[in-house]
């Protein structure tokens, strides 16, 4: 495979959008290219908004387009620490929201005739009694709070029929999850934004933001004039705005592509078309594409580490829960970011009255994205109420300033050895 990704490699890329030069004056400046700040575009060009969108390198450069793929019910904190937060009633309409926007993504692949490889069918893998039990809860709690019966608790002796290893003591199966192609839908997404008049400029990484009436965006090149600003850069923003990086920790979370299986190999490992994760807090997480490979990522690492080794190390995690694809070669292997909050909820919110953000969707981006953006264009058009919702949750600082990697790194190891004692 010649492309850095798997994704790249077979997914139809886009056309290359100039970078930003001079002068543009628009309804809102969107920045970021991945999911939160397409969708944001989308909305708000057919809401009638004029919209640049200005993407540092290309669109889908980010998490969006180097991810697991996999679309996931709910959030990546569980929903009754969401309800221990926000309340019932927010905790009701999040849950409600979080469905939307896994229905919104099948919407938008049929109303835009957008080919991703999108399958639903999901596995919850428990690796110890004590993450089945979770997982147990986490049933009768979307069943009896959220009405969400879907579900079927699988016990250790029919994993087989979802998943070939012998790792797991049982799991969730949820029918309503499942996942796509992720590059591939967001190329889908970014034509339809163009053609809804969305102007996009890449190579154009913003440097400097001025707030007041009318914000100013800048670039090395150029500058944006706007009523409104939509922040969408998530882990990749960095310290542009200090506010919204002190609340976020990156996480760096790895996806490899093997070779093509022979299909009785592939199906040993996987006889299901689902995509699975197991409830690990640096989970592996995995599936099958259509061409035959299986992909697998694992995380969660605080830096990159030498890409030449990123195939070993993925390859180890894979062999050692399905043995039987000990000689499959992993053929290529990438990394991203993942941005992750103190509580594990998405933090949306205002800068200012016409500065939106959303950010920090931790593992379950891939569907949450595309409502964060509908819901920043709610907003900017005079309906914030389902934006509040998120925006009323109180986010943290990461705590440690300058030391902050450190003491994530130690909270993750302390994580880590929980889950191997089980
Ligand atoms: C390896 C990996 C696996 C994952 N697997 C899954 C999964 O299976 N399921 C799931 O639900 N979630 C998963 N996630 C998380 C999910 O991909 C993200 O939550 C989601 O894609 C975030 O989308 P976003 O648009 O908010 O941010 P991103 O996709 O990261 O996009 C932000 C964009 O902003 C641009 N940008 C940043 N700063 C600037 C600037 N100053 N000027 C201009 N542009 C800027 C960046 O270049 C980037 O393209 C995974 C993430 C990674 C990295």
């Amino acid at each position: 495979m010649s492309a850095e990704t798997y994704y790249q490699a077979t997914s139809r890329p886009l056309p290359k959008f100039a970078k930003l030069e001079g002068s543009v004056e628009v309804d809102v400046c969107v920045v970021g290219g991945g999911f939160t700040g397409v969708s944001a575009a989308l909305h708000l060009a057919e809401r009638g908004y004029s919209v640049a969108l200005l993407e540092a390198e290309q669109i889908g450069y980010g998490a969006s387009g180097r991810n697991g793929g996999q679309i996931v019910n709910g959030y990546a904190a569980d929903m009754s620490r969401i309800r221990h937060v926000a309340g019932l009633d927010a905790a009701l309409q999040l849950w409600n929201m979080g469905r939307e926007a896994l229905a919104d993504i099948e919407a938008r692949i049929a109303q835009h005739d957008i080919e991703c490889d999108f399958r639903r069918g999901y596995f919850f893998a428990a690796l110890n009694q004590r993450q089945l039990n979770d997982l147990a809860r986490m049933q009768r709690d979307w069943a009896d709070t959220y009405g969400y019966a879907e579900t079927r608790l699988i016990r250790k002796d029919l994993v087989s029929t979802l998943v070939g290893t012998d790792k797991y003591v049982g799991g969730l199966a949820d029918p309503g999850s499942g996942h796509m192609h992720p590059l591939k839908y967001l190329v889908g997404l970014a034509e339809a934004a163009q053609s809804a008049g969305v102007r996009f400029f890449e190579g154009s990484r913003v440097s400097r933001v001025e707030g007041g009436n009318r914000p100013r965006v800048m670039t090395e090149d150029g500058e944006v004039h706007a009523r409104f600003l939509a922040l969408c850069g998530n882990a990749y923003l960095g310290r542009l705005i200090p506010r919204l990086h002190k609340r976020l920790a990156p996480v760096i979370s790895c996806v490899g592509a093997t070779e093509r299986l022979p299909r009785d190999l592939l199906l040993s490992a996987l006889p299901q078309d689902v995509a699975v994760s197991d409830c690990n807090t640096a989970l592996n997480y995995y599936r099958r594409t259509p061409d035959d490979r299986i992909l697998f990522g694992a995380g969660a690492r605080y830096t990159p580490g030498n890409p030449g080794e990123l195939e070993t190390f993925l390859r180890d995690k894979m062999v050692a829960l399905f043995p039987q694809l000990h000689d499959a070669r992993m053929e290529t292997a990438w990394c991203g970011q993942i941005g992750v909050t103190v509580n594990r909820i998405p933090d949306f919110g205002r800068l200012q009255e016409n500065v939106f953000y959303a950010q920090g969707f931790a593992g379950h981006g891939v569907a949450l994205t595309g409502l964060a953006g509908k819901l920043m264009a709610e907003a900017i058009s005079g309906q914030p109420d389902r934006f509040n919702v998120f925006a009323g949750i109180r986010h943290r600082a990461f705590p440690g300033g300058p030391l902050r990697t450190g003491a994530l790194v130690l909270t993750m190891e302390w994580l880590k050895l929980r889950d191997r004692l089980g």
